[in-house]
């Protein structure tokens, strides 16, 4: 299956007519890099950093998280790596968190809300990735984020610990970029400075899917209920896409859905820059947007939405079919 894409390898997602998307790859483990070579990724748009904290009996130490991250900045060979800080709570219970009884995991105590009421491990977090860049490119994203202020905290914590970090005299990253990962309808509403100051801005589209239906990403039966072609969940995703253009700050989608091929052109018709999904998607999602039009692509998604359709999976369909035969 792979084999039928090894030729887009080292080729861009540019589409017929002259668009191109930037095409990232999700990862959480060292042994997901070897496939940054392998899948014509560009960079690793996510890598979920809570395997390591999982898997263990004990918070991990500092130097050995710099040693992890140096490790994954070397495999990356200079491509961009946006590390995703933990994202764990609730439901992703800790060996040596205190476990706290909560009706409503997802909507709980998780992810920054954690960092930012306690944030020792953030911050041990936050050094270690800076050690780690030393003389590179950093790029650190923060989850969940649900309303502006939280992500001003967050950034505050980073650019305090840098700070930190010089006066002890640890060599710096050569940049350093700050973003939030938009997963909570609420943030898509945030003031227009929210925009501005985050330096990138990435969807969680799992979870921003999950909370903008209600829908549970984890419950069968509700999730497979509501499209992500949904025109509402288009018009949301619309709405991002222009709140960013505006603040010109570049925009990605990290879901699971920036690698199903069908999507993934709907997402870039929309304007979304990037997409970052497992690397065995990188292919089949590089291979339809080469082979789509996206301005007809946005025309027949523009008239579904106008006709009031609920969603706009069967013209698209039709159309990319269209094209195929
Ligand atoms: C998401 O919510 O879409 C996401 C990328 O994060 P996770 O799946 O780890 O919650
Ligand atoms: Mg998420």
């Amino acid at each position: 299956q792979q084999k039928r894409y090894v030729g887009l390898r080292d080729k861009s997602a540019t589409s017929v007519d002259g668009t191109t998307v930037s095409l990232m790859m999700n990862a959480g483990l060292m042994a997901d890099l070897p496939s940054l070579e392998g899948s014509g990724a560009e960079g690793v748009g996510l890598f979920r950093t809570e395997l390591q904290f999982l898997t263990r009996a004990n918070v991990p130490k500092r130097g050995e998280l710099a040693a992890l991250y140096s490790r994954v900045l070397d495999a990356a060979g200079g491509k961009r790596v946006v590390f995703r800080t933990l994202d764990i709570g609730s439901d992703k219970v800790l060996p040596y968190m205190k476990p706290t009884e909560e009706p409503n995991p997802a909507l709980g105590w998780r992810a920054i809300r954690v960092g930012l009421d306690k944030p020792g491990v953030m911050r041990m977090q936050v050094q270690a990735l800076i050690r780690a860049a030393a003389g590179r490119d950093l790029s650190v994203m923060f989850p969940f984020i649900a309303q502006f202020d939280e992500f001003s905290e967050a950034k505050a914590i980073f650019y305090r610990e840098l700070e930190r970090e010089k006066r002890m005299g640890h060599r710096l990253p050569a940049t350093v970029e700050v973003g939030a990962m938009l997963e909570t309808p609420s943030l898509a509403f945030a003031p227009r400075q929210f925009f501005e100051e985050a330096d990138f801005i990435s969807i969680g589209g799992n979870d921003l899917k999950q909370f903008f239906f209600a829908a549970d990403r984890e419950n069968e039966r509700v999730r497979r209920r509501y499209d992500t072609l949904n025109t509402s969940f288009l018009n949301l995703i619309d709405m991002i896409v222009h709140r960013c253009a505006e603040a010109r700050t570049p925009l990605s989608f990290c879901g699971e859905d920036a690698g199903r091929p069908v999507e993934a052109v709907c997402f870039a018709a929309l304007g979304m820059q990037s997409l970052s999904m497992r690397p065995a998607s990188v292919g089949p999602v590089k291979h339809l947007i080469r082979r789509t039009d996206l301005g007809e692509l946005r025309e027949v998604m523009d008239a579904a939405r106008r006709s009031g359709l609920q969603s706009v999976r069967e013209p698209v369909m039709d159309y990319l079919f269209r094209r195929e035969t």
